[in-house]
C-alpha cells in the first residue's frame, strides 16, 4: 500500500529544499504520490508564491502590465529549475498562464498557478508523472467538493501509476474552470487522496516537529505531541492550533489512515501521529494532550426567574439563532442563568441580535462582554481520572485569573475555560506549566 506525502510551501521554497524533499521521498520507496505546495517563505520577510499570484492578478485586473506583474513569479521557479540544473523551460506555461490573467480567468486560477508549475518542477525533478489536480479533483457547480466523483477519478487514475506528483490546493468545477480550496487547502487534497488510493499513511511534511502542545507564541519551547486521536486534533485545531487544514482530517478519518506530521528539515524526528481511534493509542505520557485557544468571543448571559422551569425558554433561544443564521459555541447554563457564547464575527452578522433575545425570552437581566478568549485543555488522558478540572482551576487561581465561563463536553476530552482577554497568554502559559512542566503529567 502506498504512501501519500504531502509538503508544505516552506518545504520547497527553493532548490535546497526540493533537494531535501527528493531525498526524502527516495529514502521510502513507498512515498509513491506526491502532493505538493506553492513555494512558501525562504526567509521571515519573503513572500509566498501563493500571495505573489494573487496579488498579481489583482494588479492585472485593475490594468497593470501582465508580463511585468508575472515576471517576479517567474523569477521565483526559473531560479528553481536552474539551481536544480534540471533542464525544463517554463516560458510556454508562463505564456499561458499571462494570458489567461488578461482574460480574467478568475482570482481561484490565478492562486491555483503556484501550486500547478511547483508540481510540473518536481515530477520533473523526481522522475514521477505529473497529474493535474484539474483532471482529478473536483468540485460541485455550488463550489462544494464532489467527494465522490474526485475519490472515484482519483482512483481510476492513479491504479496504473507508479509514481505520481499531483498538486494541491486546486481541481475543476463541472464547466472546467478551476476552483481552489481555503488557504492552506494541499493538506486536504492529501487527505482526499490518501483516501482514494487507501494509503497505509498520510504523510504531511511541514517545518515543525509535529504538533505542538501548545502556542510556542505563548509558551516557550513546547513540547511536541508524540501521538493523538483524531478526535483531539479536531478539538485542538477547532480551538486555534495550526497544524493541518480544517477540513484535511475528514477524509482519511473515515477511511482509518493515520496522518503523520514530519518535519522536511528534520526528517529523522518521529514527528507527531494522529490515529483514528484513541483505542489504538498507548496510554498518554500527559493527562493533557494539547492546549488551544482563541480570542475574539462574546458571552451574552441571560438571567431569569424560574427559567429552569419556563418551557419552551431554550427553544425560543435556539430558533431566534438558526433565524438569524447564528452558529454559538457554548451554552452553559444555571438554574435561572444561560450564557450564550458566540464569536464575535458571528455576533456581527446579527447586530440587533441582544434586543430580539431580550423581545423572544423576556429576561429579567441581559449582560454582554465582548472581551472572552475561550481555552480549551484537551486530553484523552482525563476520561475516568479524577481532579484535571481542579488543577485546570487551580493554576488558573493561583494566577489570579478570574474564570468567565466552564464547560466540560460529555466526552471527557476537553474542559473549556472562559476567560477575559488579558489573561488568555498567562492562562494558556500557567495551565502548561501545571500539566507538562510538573512531574505529576
Ligand atoms: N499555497 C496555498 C496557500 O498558501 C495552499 C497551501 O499551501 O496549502 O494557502
Amino acid at each position: 500500500m502506498p504512501k501519500v506525502v504531502k509538503f508544505g510551501g516552506s518545504s520547497l521554497a527553493d532548490a535546497n529544499q526540493f533537494r531535501k524533499v527528493a531525498d526524502i521521498i527516495k529514502a521510502d520507496k513507498h512515498r509513491k504520490l506526491v502532493i505538493p505546495s506553492a513555494p512558501g517563505k525562504r526567509f521571515g520577510a519573503d513572500v509566498k508564491v501563493t500571495d505573489m499570484l494573487y496579488g498579481c492578478y489583482e494588479a492585472v485586473c485593475a490594468g497593470c502590465d501582465s508580463v511585468k506583474e508575472f515576471m517576479p513569479i517567474a523569477a521565483r521557479y526559473n531560479g528553481i529549475i536552474s539551481d536544480l540544473g534540471l533542464h525544463l523551460n517554463l516560458d510556454k506555461e508562463y505564456q499561458t498562464i499571462i494570458d489567461n490573467f488578461n482574460k480574467k480567468s478568475g482570482v481561484d486560477y490565478a492562486a491555483s498557478r503556484g501550486e500547478y508549475l511547483n508540481g510540473i518542477i518536481l515530477a520533473n525533478f523526481l522522475g514521477f508523472k505529473f497529474v493535474d489536480a484539474a483532471q482529478v479533483i473536483f468540485f460541485n457547480t455550488d463550489g462544494s467538493f464532489d467527494a465522490e466523483l474526485s475519490d472515484a477519478t482519483l482512483s481510476l487514475k492513479l491504479k496504473g501509476i507508479k509514481n505520481a506528483v499531483i498538486p494541491g490546493f486546486y481541481g475543476s468545477m463541472p464547466d472546467g474552470r478551476i476552483k481552489t480550496f481555503s488557504r492552506g487547502g494541499s493538506d486536504f487534497t492529501g487527505a482526499v487522496v490518501a483516501r482514494a488510493v487507501n494509503a497505509v499513511v498520510y504523510e504531511n511534511w511541514t517545518d515543525v516537529s509535529g504538533v505542538l502542545v501548545a502556542d510556542p507564541r505563548i509558551v516557550n519551547n513546547p513540547k511536541v505531541i508524540d501521538s493523538l486521536s483524531y478526535r483531539e486534533l479536531r478539538e485542538l485545531s477547532y480551538m486555534g492550533a495550526t497544524v493541518l487544514h480544517e477540513d484535511a482530517i475528514f477524509p482519511v478519518r473515515r477511511a482509518g489512515i493515520p496522518i503523520n506530521i514530519k518535519n522536511t528539515n528534520e526528517p529523522c524526528a518521529a514527528g507527531t501521529m494522529i490515529v483514528p481511534e484513541t483505542a489504538d493509542l498507548p496510554d498518554p505520557a500527559h493527562i493533557i494532550t494539547g492546549i488551544a485557544g482563541k480570542k475574539n468571543f462574546a458571552a451574552i448571559t441571560l438571567e431569569k426567574d424560574e427559567m429552569n422551569s419556563e418551557i419552551g425558554f431554550f427553544r425560543r433561544i435556539l430558533t431566534l439563532l438558526e433565524t438569524e443564521k447564528i452558529s454559538f459555541e457554548h451554552i452553559p447554563t444555571g438554574i435561572d442563568t444561560m450564557t450564550l457564547v458566540i464569536s464575535n464575527e458571528n455576533l456581527a452578522k446579527s447586530p440587533k441580535l441582544v434586543e430580539k433575545i431580550e423581545k423572544v425570552a423576556k429576561p429579567n437581566h441581559i449582560e454582554v462582554e465582548d472581551d472572552i478568549a475561550l481555552i480549551a485543555v484537551v486530553g484523552r488522558g482525563m476520561r475516568h481520572k479524577r481532579g484535571t478540572a481542579t488543577r485546570v482551576f487551580a493554576a488558573l487561581s493561583h494566577a489570579n485569573i478570574n474564570i468567565r465561563i466552564i464547560d466540560q463536553g460529555s466526552s471527557e476530552l476537553n474542559i473549556i475555560v472562559g476567560v477575559h482577554e488579558e489573561d488568555f497568554e498567562n492562562a494558556v502559559k500557567v495551565i502548561y506549566d501545571m500539566f507538562i512542566l510538573s512531574a505529576k503529567g
